[in-house]
């Protein structure tokens, strides 16, 4: 006889298993179905920051709800998140002064703690920092980043003691559909019933939803980070930035390190499932070049490693939420390189959508499947332009 469960959810990333915490919590029976284990794929290559920095509202909205997981993590999940207060930096090239303004009007209109700061304040936040080009930044003194790895096992903790399951090593091979609704899953370990299955497969979405026969436009994203023994006068750290002026991001990172991640040259369209224990050949020189320029003192650090990962990514960069194909089949993907600091919120938005039709945590309509065939795009309304490229 087939196994059964209240939903099915194929991928046990922060995605996957933030949704099965949400439901659990409301009293449903899910399992999560992974084919490798808890957190192997992007969710374990992720830089893990923690911002609320977002020029499209409902994206600062989700990562603010989300916010308030990561900071209060032992009451509300329980276990540890890994979640280090760095205060995080954003800094524009010149001529997106009037789009920085915007930005940080609506995340204060939200109420997230967002300031306007200049040069001089960047200098007292970073002395470190060469800030000869900057004009105008955004500050959040709470944001920082958390644990992908560590904040995606309590989640699947807190969820199994509230009655979700997980069963790993089990490759999801097709979904069963009866009448136009889903009835369930047959994997490597067997067939599973259930009314509902959710598409939280990360980078190998649009395979997964091909088995209900629906054509996604979610493509792969690779993308590769470097970490970097700090110089002794930097032992005390930095805060987290984004340089979108050295199309550049980094954060401190336990151990005197630094994290660094480059927001181009991020190949898409490769297989999920390419190499990714070592970086691009190239990436870490030009890694190196970008962090020297913004922080020079950087010329003394060593290397440490570099590796790569790889996400699901849309045409507009930002997640498919919703139903789609089947009645019973839902999408939790398309997270674009930005989808961990949202999980939270974003499985509490799905739970809801499931059992009661509609999300009351934020407002997710904007992110449904049918705005790609129906050409309504996602763009903030002021933009920094295409950042991953
Ligand atoms: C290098 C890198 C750095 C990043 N940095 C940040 C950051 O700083 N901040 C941020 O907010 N976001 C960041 N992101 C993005 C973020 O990590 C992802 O958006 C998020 O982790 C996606 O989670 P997920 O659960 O959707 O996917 P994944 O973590 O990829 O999980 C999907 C799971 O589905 C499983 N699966 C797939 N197909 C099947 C099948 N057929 N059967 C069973 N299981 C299946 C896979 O094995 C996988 O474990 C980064 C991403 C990368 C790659």
């Amino acid at each position: 006889m087939n196994q059964t469960a209240d939903m099915i959810i194929i991928g046990a990333g922060i995605h996957g298993v933030s949704l099965a915490f949400h439901l659990a919590k409301r009293g449903f029976k899910p399992l999560v179905i992974e084919r490798n284990t808890l957190a192997c794929a992007a969710t374990g290559r992720s830089s893990g920051l923690v911002r609320m920095h977002y020029d499209l509202e409902p994206e600062s909205r989700l990562a603010w709800e989300s916010f308030q997981y990561f900071r209060d993590w032992e009451n509300r999940v329980g276990g540890d998140c890994g979640f280090t207060r760095t205060g995080f930096i954003q800094l524009v090239p010149e001529g997106f002064e009037a789009q920085l303004k915007g930005n940080i009007a609506m995340h204060q209109r939200i109420g997230i703690p967002s300031l306007l700061i200049d040069a001089a304040d960047v200098r007292r936040l970073a002395p470190a920092f060469e800030t000869g080009d900057i004009g105008l930044a955004a500050y959040e003194p709470e944001s920082g980043y958390a644990d992908p790895s560590a904040s995606t096992s309590a989640l699947m903790t807190a969820a199994r003691q509230a009655g979700a399951r997980l069963l790993q090593g089990a490759n999801v091979t097709a979904i069963r559909v009866e009448a136009g609704r889903v009835v369930g899953v047959s994997s490597s370990e067997g067939e599973f019933d259930a009314p509902v299955v959710v598409n939280a497969a990360g980078p190998w979405a649009a395979g997964v939803a091909q088995m209900v026969g629906l054509d996604l436009p979610i493509t792969t994203w690779r993308h590769d980070t470097m970490f970097i023994q700090r110089p002794w006068e930097l032992r005390l750290g930095h805060p987290t930035v984004i340089d979108n002026a050295h199309s550049m991001y980094f954060r401190p990172e336990t151990g005197g390190l630094t994290l660094v991640g480059l927001e181009d040259n991020n190949p898409l369209g490769e297989s999920p499932d390419g190499y990714t224990d070592r970086a691009q050949p190239g990436f870490v020189e030009r890694a190196i070049e970008r962090i020297c320029l913004r922080i020079p003192i950087m010329e003394r650090a060593a290397l440490h490693s570099a590796h790569g990962g790889y996400d699901g990514i849309t045409p507009d960069q930002r997640a498919v939420l919703g139903q789609a194909g089947p009645q019973g089949f839902y999408l939790q993907c398309g997270f674009s390189g930005t989808g961990f600091k949202i999980a939270p919120a974003v499985g509490a938005c799905m739970a809801e959508l499931i059992v009661d039709g509609r999300a009351s945590t934020v407002d997710i309509s904007p992110f449904d499947p049918q705005r790609f065939e129906q050409g309504k795009l996602l763009k903030g309304e002021h933009d920094y332009g295409d950042i991953w490229h």
